[in-house]
């Protein structure tokens, strides 16, 4: 058994069954086993490959993005640029080197990047040699001000709750332990269930409902900012653009689909990211929302085809080899492009910005 196996055990045995978002916090944010905290997962020899991983065409189309964002926003003279879950630095690295070509621009930003694991902090520090970026546990530290903010799959990284349909109303799933390890059970009634599930259908017992409080409080935090100044917030992560009912966690390591509950700390876990609700605080609370978009229609609309081709010429044909297989994994419909969404919150009368014109919603 891991030793957060043991701590997980013992505090349910101390207090009783625990909820998904807690063994979810601790699983992947326990400062000492937690899975993000004690090492680098990513890359082929880690448990998962992320698209700034697969390709820099993506963090560089992400740069050129945001230059074109700042533009449409009114040029501000400084801007704080946030990244949300930066990884190993690799998309912001390839935004930096693509932003370098319009001085302009650069002159005027801020790097702040939100990220909780200190192993991590540490790539993103030598993946930034030569910027000084400014690092935050959490989001609302970021400076005041107008913000272009990027994230890619750090949204679906955040603790969910999952509350289960019974006859009696919903009730919180909870995590246990009997003779054969850690297992999810049912818990009491959730009181507040009946004003966060949606009436997205009938629910039927046994229909499970995931709420994310963390992305709400990300979204509060993001309708305070875009109030008072303008700005631009990119996520792109793997979801539905409708609410709907159903398990999506999951548990991967070694590339390979593993059990939730079987070695916390040692698998990443994550959770669909429910689109619809997102948008939904973002417009409630005064912010417009573009998209989701699928990755596809996003990457394609910003001219991926076309920056991997320039890029290609004149390479040997390995490195064009790579550049167009990276492209196509992050666009196919039956790879990334559209299991991917990509949304943008922005202040209320920011015009419709790069790669959302066309308002397609999903590529078919
Ligand atoms: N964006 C990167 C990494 C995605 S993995 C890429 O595409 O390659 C998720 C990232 O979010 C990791 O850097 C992880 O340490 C960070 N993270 C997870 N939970 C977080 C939280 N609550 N606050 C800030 N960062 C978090």
């Amino acid at each position: 058994m891991s030793p957060l196996e043991g701590l997980i055990r013992a505090r349910i045995a101390a207090g009783g069954p625990i909820g998904v978002a807690e063994y979810m916090e601790m699983a992947l944010g326990h400062p000492e086993y937690g899975y993000y905290m004690k090492d680098d997962p990513f890359g082929v020899s880690g448990d998962f490959i992320t698209a700034p991983e697969i390709s820099q065409v993506f963090g560089e189309l992400i740069g050129l993005w945001a230059a074109v964002t700042w533009q449409q926003i009114g040029r501000p003279e400084n801007v704080v640029v946030v990244e949300c879950g930066p990884g190993r630095g690799t998309l912001m690295s390839d935004f930096l080197r693509t932003v370098k070509s319009i001085p302009e621009f650069l002159a005027t930003i801020d790097i702040h990047l939100v990220e909780t694991s200190r192993v991590l902090r540490e790539r993103q520090k030598s993946a930034l040699a030569g910027f000084s970026p400014h690092w935050h546990d959490r989001l609302d530290t970021v400076p005041e001000g107008p913000m272009i903010l990027i994230s890619n799959e750090f949204l679906d990284a955040l603790p969910i709750r999952q509350l289960v349909r019974t006859e009696t109303g919903w009730a919180e799933r909870r995590i246990g332990v009997d003779d054969s390890g850690l297992q999810f059970e049912i818990g009491e009634i959730a009181p507040d269930a009946d004003h966060l599930v949606p009436p997205v259908a009938f629910a039927t017992p046994g229909d499970i409902f995931e709420i994310c409080p963390g992305a709400c409080e990300v979204a509060d935090i993001l309708n305070r900012r875009l109030s008072r100044a303008p700005g631009a917030a990119l996520f792109i992560d793997y979801g539905h653009d409708s609410s709907s009912f159903g398990d999506t966690l999951q548990a991967v390591r070694s590339h390979k689909y593993a059990s939730v509950l079987s070695d916390p700390g040692n698998a990443d876990i994550t959770a669909h990211v429910d689109f619809d609700s997102f948008g939904q605080v973002l417009r409630r609370g005064g912010s417009r929302t573009m998209g989701p978009i699928t990755q596809s229609v996003f990457l394609t609309a910003l001219g991926i085809v076309e920056r991997t081709e320039k890029l290609a010429h004149g390479t040997a044909p390995e490195t064009a080899a790579i550049l167009r297989s990276g492209t196509r994994r992050l666009t196919a419909p039956d790879g990334m492009g559209n299991l991917f969404k990509v949304m943008v919150a922005t202040h209320a009368d920011c015009p419709t910005l790069a790669g959302f014109e066309t308002g397609i919603v999903v590529a078919c």
